[in-house]
């Protein structure tokens, strides 16, 4: 009798700890400012208190990743590259040695259409000041926009841009990367239910516990309304539109995705959206297949296994890709 009382009381007590230990679990988020755009990351972590710190962990590692990477920031690594590296081979991290190595491989997968020599002409202009090249300085200086301008020694380390005047800017990828580094940290302290976003860059980490996650597709002409909404678990997804950073000038609207054959801002699509394993690949392909525009665009969707597409044309008609079944989003 004894020890069944003994028992039960154990077990009480066990289901007294678990009960506090599940008021404690709870979802977390945070939302900051950082490379130029609004990071948010949601997460479900079993220790409130804990959860706060694994949300700093990851904002820092954007501001991390932003004092390497801006364009605005002078002591930046890819500042100092755009300075020296056409002066002769120069030593860069190991991190940003991969992502020039990346970045040159989409390259190569999308003919081009990607292509972070487009710095060369694209630091000439300013969105928000409506400043832009003039015709006759982007017809000079198109041929330093050539992804084979840049060369990589693997065994050194070094990058070296063959012209002078190269510059390069990870803006088409960067976003996506530091999400997938975040998404790293988050896993290695063992979280699985979580959500972080950069601008039109996100990835999901499992489920929204028990139902998916539902992420927007932004109506181009409309930032109050949503064009689809997109039920994902697991997976990432990424935005490109020509409505994020753009000035019109003379009914031409000019917006930060360029098309490095002709120097000028991309003008066939409105947006285009990228779901697919991680946020890198996401990122990088978004802004690919905005330049590509919706034949080339699509057929390389389609050719690619783990992404799907839907890509808003001129008309702000919305075209999906085969994965999507021919149902629409
Ligand atoms: P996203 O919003 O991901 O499409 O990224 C747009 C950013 O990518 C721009 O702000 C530029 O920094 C960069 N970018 C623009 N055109 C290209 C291009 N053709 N290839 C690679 N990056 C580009
Ligand atoms: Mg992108």
């Amino acid at each position: 009798m004894r020890t069944a009382f003994r028992l039960i009381l154990l077990l009480t007590v066990l289901v007294c700890l678990a009960c506090l230990q599940s008021l404690h679990a709870a979802w977390v988020s945070g939302e900051e400012a950082i490379m130029g755009t609004r990071i948010s990351v949601q997460l479900w972590h079993q220790e409130k208190d804990r959860g706060e710190a694994v949300v700093q962990a990851v904002m820092e590692e954007f501001r991390r990743l932003d004092r390497k990477l801006s364009p605005y920031i002078d002591s930046s690594e890819l500042s100092q590259v755009n300075r020296l590296a056409s002066l002769e081979p120069l030593g860069i991290s190991e991190e940003f040695y991969r992502l020039i190595e990346t970045s040159l491989e989409y390259s190569e997968l999308t003919d081009g259409a990607f292509d972070i020599t487009f710095a060369s002409i694209g630091h000439r202009y300013d969105y928000r000041k409506g400043i832009r090249p003039t015709d006759s300085l982007i017809d000079r200086t198109l041929p330093l926009i050539d992804y084979r301008n840049i060369h990589l020694d693997k065994d050194k380390s070094t990058v070296f841009f063959e012209k002078k005047g190269v510059r390069i800017d990870l803006g088409g990828i960067a976003k996506g990367y530091a999400v997938d580094r975040g998404i790293e940290l988050l896993q290695q302290q063992g979280i699985v239910h979580a959500l972080i976003s950069a601008g039109g860059d996100s990835r999901l980490l499992g489920d929204h516990r028990g139902r998916p996650w539902h992420i927007g597709v932004q109506a181009p002409r409309d930032k109050d309304r949503m064009a689809a909404m997109l039920p994902l678990v697991d997976s990432a997804i990424s935005t490109s539109g020509d409505y994020e950073r753009f000035f019109e000038r003379d009914g031409v609207r000019y917006h930060h995705i360029i098309s490095p054959k002709t120097g000028r801002s991309a003008d066939t699509l409105q947006s285009v959206t990228i779901i697919g394993p991680n946020a890198t690949r996401t990122d990088a392909l978004s802004t690919s297949v905005f330049v590509l525009g919706v034949e080339k665009g699509m057929a390389l969707i389609n050719r690619l296994e783990d992404v799907d597409g839907v890509i808003i044309d001129g008309d702000g008609e919305m075209i999906t890709s085969q994965g999507f079944a021919g149902d629409g989003p």
